[in-house]
């Protein structure tokens, strides 16, 4: 490979930073152009000093201006808001863009990098859930590779690589099924927030890290995966997996199942996503089968996980559906963290919301967006009333 310009937004943020790990550790060939992220400014600017970035960018004025500061005479250019977003994704120079920014922001700047043809390194599986017709969409118009960072879908994606599209019977995900996989229906309610932070296997956000323990996470990532790969929901399969070794399969017509297998390291799926085709020796901890606990599955229980099921309806009905219950989990999510809300009204907030939707089959990015603003202000509203309960 010649050199490889790479391009990361929400370069903060844990994928961004590890990220910037797999950079380190690949060295010659890979080069960082741009960084973008929306507040931290000092981490920033010691990611712009280490990689020698020529352009950052800021969603917020006032942090841009206190990295221009900073930075001095460093030659780096500092750019701020949605534009400064947009112009480090569409970078001449970079090739790939690692996307992790959420938001209507990170998806306009995702889509513009697609047009450009760059490929597009995924790790924001909500630009997928709420935009992935329109993604993949255009992704086939300008040749843009858009490829997984998720763990699974990386497993998917790589065990694909065993047979030809028409030879796939089913994609198993695995799950881990989150820190409250074996607690009983009644306690539930009663999460508290340090309980759900509290992840077994993956040191993740605080938002994605409730999604795993709601199963929500699992939900989300059946839809990402009907996009990546065009399938139906009906073949694809959730399996508990409480180890995470088995990151996810592929079944195969002739029965054969492949895996993929690692110690729980997104270092593994960044990388490859940087380098595919290509596999460049990496740093990540070793497996060793051995020397590890048996390896168990189970079918999730979908009456204490019901977000799972509501994943399953948003991606069979589509269209603005995916969107809707995407912006109502994260709501109702940012309102479980903030102490608003218990942790089984999450799942309540979502379907109440679905229910009082009205569907668009194909919509527009401007439909998305609204549909994205409208489940946003129902499940605000939800929220108030289970917090009046809660309270009350
Ligand atoms: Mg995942």
């Amino acid at each position: 490979m010649t050199q490889c310009g790479i391009a990361i937004l929400g370069s903060t943020g844990s994928i961004g930073t590890q990220t910037l790990d797999v950079v380190r550790s690949l060295a010659n060939g890979h080069r960082v152009w741009g960084l973008a992220a929306r507040t931290r400014w000092e981490a920033l600017a010691g990611q712009v000093r280490e990689f020698a970035a020529p352009f950052a960018a800021l969603a917020e004025q006032d942090a841009a201006a206190a990295l221009k500061t900073r930075l001095g005479t460093a030659p780096c250019e500092v750019l701020e808001g949605d534009e400064g977003l947009l112009k480090i994704a569409t970078l001449p120079e970079v090739h790939v863009v690692v996307s992790s920014i959420v938001g209507a922001a990170g998806l306009k700047a995702t889509l513009a990098a697609v047009d450009q043809g760059k490929r597009v390194a995924i790790a924001n599986k909500e630009s997928l859930v709420v935009a992935g017709t329109l993604l993949m969409k255009r992704a086939r118009a300008s040749g843009a590779e858009i490829l997984p960072i998720d763990s699974e879908h990386s497993a998917i994606f790589q065990s694909l690589r065993s047979g030809r599209p028409q030879e796939v019977e089913k994609l198993i995900l695995t799950a881990s099924g989150g820190p409250f996989r074996t607690l009983p229906r009644e306690r539930f309610a009663d999460i508290r927030v340090e309980e759900a932070l509290k992840h077994p296997n993956w040191q993740m956000g605080p938002k994605i890290t409730v999604d795993s323990a709601t199963l929500m996470n699992k939900a989300l990532e059946v839809i990402e995966a009907k996009y990546l790969f065009g399938i139906d929901p009906e073949r694809i399969e959730v399996v508990i997996h409480p180890q995470s070794i088995v990151h996810s399969c592929v079944q195969f017509v002739d029965g054969s199942v492949v895996a993929q297998m690692g110690l729980p390291d997104m270092r593994i799926p960044i990388q490859y996503a940087l380098t595919h085709p290509e596999r460049l020796p990496g740093t990540a901890p070793r497996l060793d089968l051995a020397k590890q606990p048996p390896l168990a599955f189970e079918a999730p229980d979908l009456n204490r996980f019901p977000a799972l099921a509501l994943g399953y309806r948003a991606a069979r009905l589509g269209g603005t559906m995916e969107a809707v219950l995407s912006a109502a989990n994260e709501i109702a999510v940012e309102r479980f963290l903030a102490g608003a809300l218990r942790f089984s009204d999450i799942p309540a907030v979502v379907e109440k919301t679905m229910d009082a939707h009205t569907l668009i089959a194909d919509p527009s990015l401007e439909q998305i967006l609204a549909a994205d603003r409208w489940a946003r202000a129902s499940a605000r509203t939800l929220c108030q009333l289970c917090q009046k309960e809660k309270t009350a």
